[in-house]
């Protein structure tokens, strides 16, 4: 076993646990993780104020699970979670975790799916449940005693969970489940609101914070570049085309990465080689030593692997997957920018992780630009460029008996001094691609990952714009299509829609999506979670003096 994984062995989780950890390739406990594990072990309250992106989620799955009683087939961990989104997320990690612990078992319950196989998957006695509290709420309606056997209770994103109204649920959820319950409550902010929730619900609790120095990283130019995490890989390797870099250093978060990455790079034609805790010490010595004399150019690696990492060559820090907090984001791009050089710092960002690229940038007080996927033409400039300027040092050489040789061939060849010269390119061009079209069939579109593209979904319903934008647009995240029979021709407008539901439903803002008014009738969106229970509420509720009528709306 490799030294780093000591690192979670050292915290205590269950063998089974550390096992599963180590089969996905994680070396070392995040910031977070380190903090957070013995405390829950512990069976201490906590409150920890981290985001995505940090580890969070593992922080409370893996001391969780270590102390699941396989034995008893009933609930034992409720993990409450904003969205369904998030709630099946966790749930996937939790089953990751406990692959190798027979016996355990984990449901996902969120609304927007049927009852049925939550119901069953409770009766077969699953031990931890991740909910979202809207439906976690409509199973209490069924069976008061569901939570009564909870040991362990976690928060997860609370201030997310208030944004979006979900304060009373999380009342009744808190009364369900006995007192003598551990309660651990992850949040990004700790808003007055949070605090109150603390204050009620758990029992001294432990603080956890990752401390955020402020840090300097002056000579080091940075910028983001937005992308879908499936899309990673291609925007890598499109990004390499225009950067010109002399040695560059990629960071992802797992063994795996290194070697996957590293492989399609080398696939590409780069001498790129994986940097990973699983590879021996002399080995990792020499893929050092080769990024050092240029045999390599580029090393993929983990933040354990590349510690310590001093190559003066290196101008290029490629940030693939997201560091865990930006105390480990300095020390990756203070890789670069050695020897009093200057570097460059890129950084991929999902949609997800924005919120971390804010935190980077406060900590360091300096902005991350950001810069878009190259564009085909922008990658053939690239590439001519690189061959000109390869070509550039030999062509101002005399020509010397190369001269005499291209004549002799135009003769042997019988051809046109273009043709042999394009003959001549394209071998020391590889066969690279060097056209436009080749270059637009070679890689195919990788779409930038935009806020313009999240805004334009949230776009309200423009009443002006032509017949044909009118077609139904896609239901937001979370969220269920709600018709009333009231429109315009009944004195409707947005704003009375908006009032009516809020003041009855006792919503918050956020949690209503898009209005749509037409003239005959009119389309809402809201939280899918929870929504029986909400159009009950707004049952007998008027509007111009109208009868609403809210119904869930299906586009067959
Ligand atoms: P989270 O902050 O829980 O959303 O986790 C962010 C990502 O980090 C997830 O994709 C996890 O699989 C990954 N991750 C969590 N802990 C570790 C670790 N110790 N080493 C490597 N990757 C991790």
């Amino acid at each position: 076993m490799t030294q780093e994984i000591g690192g979670f062995a050292a915290l205590g989780i269950h063998p089974s646990v550390l096992a599963a950890v180590t089969a996905v390739g994680y070396e070392e406990p995040s910031p977070i993780q380190a903090q957070a594990i013995p405390v829950i072990l512990g069976g201490h309250d906590m409150i920890g104020q981290a985001q995505t992106g940090t580890g969070k989620t593992a922080a409370f799955a893996l001391p969780i699970l270590s102390k699941i009683d396989p034995a008893r087939r009933e609930p034992q961990a409720v993990i409450l979670a904003p969205t369904r989104e998030l709630a099946l997320q966790v749930a996937t990690a939790f089953e990751t975790y406990a692959k190798q612990l027979p016996g355990v078992s984990v449901v996902a319950v969120y609304g927007g799916a049927p009852m049925g196989p939550q119901l069953k998957a409770l009766r077969m006695g699953a031990q931890v449940i991740v909910a979202t509290p809207g439906r976690l709420v409509d199973h209490l309606g069924r069976n008061d005693q569901l939570l009564s056997t909870i040991r362990m209770m976690v928060l997860d994103e609370a201030d997310e969970m208030l944004k979006l109204g979900f304060m009373d649920d999380l009342e009744v959820i808190f009364q369900a489940m006995p007192e003598s319950r551990q309660s651990v409550l992850f949040s990004a902010t700790l808003p007055h609101s949070i605090r109150a929730i603390a204050e009620k619900h758990l029992r001294e609790p432990q603080h956890i914070k990752i401390a955020a120095k402020t840090q300097t990283v002056a000579r080091i130019e940075q910028a983001h570049l937005m992308v879908h995490a499936d899309q990673k890989v291609a925007a890598v390797c499109r990004l390499l085309e225009v950067e010109d870099f002399d040695a560059l250093i990629a960071f992802v978060r797992t063994k795996q990465a290194t070697l996957d990455l590293a492989s399609a790079l080398e696939a590409k034609g780069y001498k790129a080689a994986a940097l990973n805790g699983d590879i021996a010490q002399n080995q990792r010595e020499r893929v050092i030593e080769s990024l050092k004399d240029g045999r390599l150019d580029i090393v993929v690696a983990t933040d354990v692997a590349a510690r310590g990492i001093d190559v003066p060559r290196i101008t290029h820090v490629l940030n693939v997957d997201m560091p865990y907090d930006p105390e480990s984001y300095v020390h990756r791009i203070g890789r670069t920018g050695r020897a009093g050089r200057e570097g460059r710092a890129l950084l991929l960002v999902t949609p997800r992780e924005r919120r971390m690229l804010q935190v980077i940038e406060r900590v360091t007080g300096q902005k991350v630009g950001e810069v878009k996927l190259p564009t085909p033409q922008q990658v053939l400039d690239a590439r001519i460029r690189k061959l000109t300027n390869g070509l550039a040092p030999l062509v101002s050489d005399a020509e010397g008996s190369h001269g005499e040789l291209f004549d002799r061939l135009l003769g042997d060849l019988q051809c046109s001094p273009r043709a042999l010269g394009a003959a001549l390119l394209r071998k020391v061009t590889n066969g690279q691609s060097l056209s436009l079209a080749e270059i637009e069939r070679e890689q195919p579109l990788v779409p930038n990952a935009g806020p313009q593209r999240e805004r334009r979904e949230r776009e309200p319903f423009d009443s002006a714009a032509p017949r044909e934008r009118r077609a139904p647009l896609p239901v937001s995240e979370g969220k269920a299509r709600c018709r009333t029979a009231l429109g315009t021709r009944d004195g409707i407008a947005a704003k009375n829609l908006l009032g009516a539901i809020l003041n009855e439903g006792g919503l918050q803002r956020e949690a209503i999506g898009r209005i749509q008014i037409r003239e005959t009738f009119s389309l809402v969106e809201l939280p899918e979670d929870g929504l029986d229970r909400l159009l009950g509420k707004l049952k007998d509720t008027r509007v111009a003096g109208k009868a609403l009528k809210l119904r869930r709306y299906r586009e067959d």
